[in-house]
């Protein structure tokens, strides 16, 4: 499992500027992790000042898991930014 985001997100975009892989996008309510790119370095989850991102899924966070890869496998933000 990769890191996520989850919906305490406030889409801030300071993740977004240490992820050196650039596989943070922003939504309209929140930013996502596309699952195929992280490389799990873990810096953005000490970056985020509500404590957002996660790396494992818990019952309560799995569907935010699953948010983030629907993001990325719609096509609505990673391959729109390209
Ligand atoms: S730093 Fe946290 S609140 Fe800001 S965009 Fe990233 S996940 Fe969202
Ligand atoms: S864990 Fe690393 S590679 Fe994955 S989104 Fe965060 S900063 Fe980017």
């Amino acid at each position: 499992m990769t890191h996520f985001i989850t919906s305490k997100c406030n889409n801030c975009g300071q993740c977004q500027k240490v992820c050196a892989v650039e596989c943070i996008v922003k939504g309209n309510s929140q930013s996502f992790i596309d699952p195929s790119t992280c490389i799990d370095c873990g810096a953005c989850a000490s970056e985020c000042p509500y404590s957002a991102i996660q790396d494992k899924a818990t019952p309560d966070t799995q569907i935010d898991f699953n948010k983030n890869a629907e993001f990325f496998s719609v096509g609505s933000g990673y391959k729109n930014q390209k």
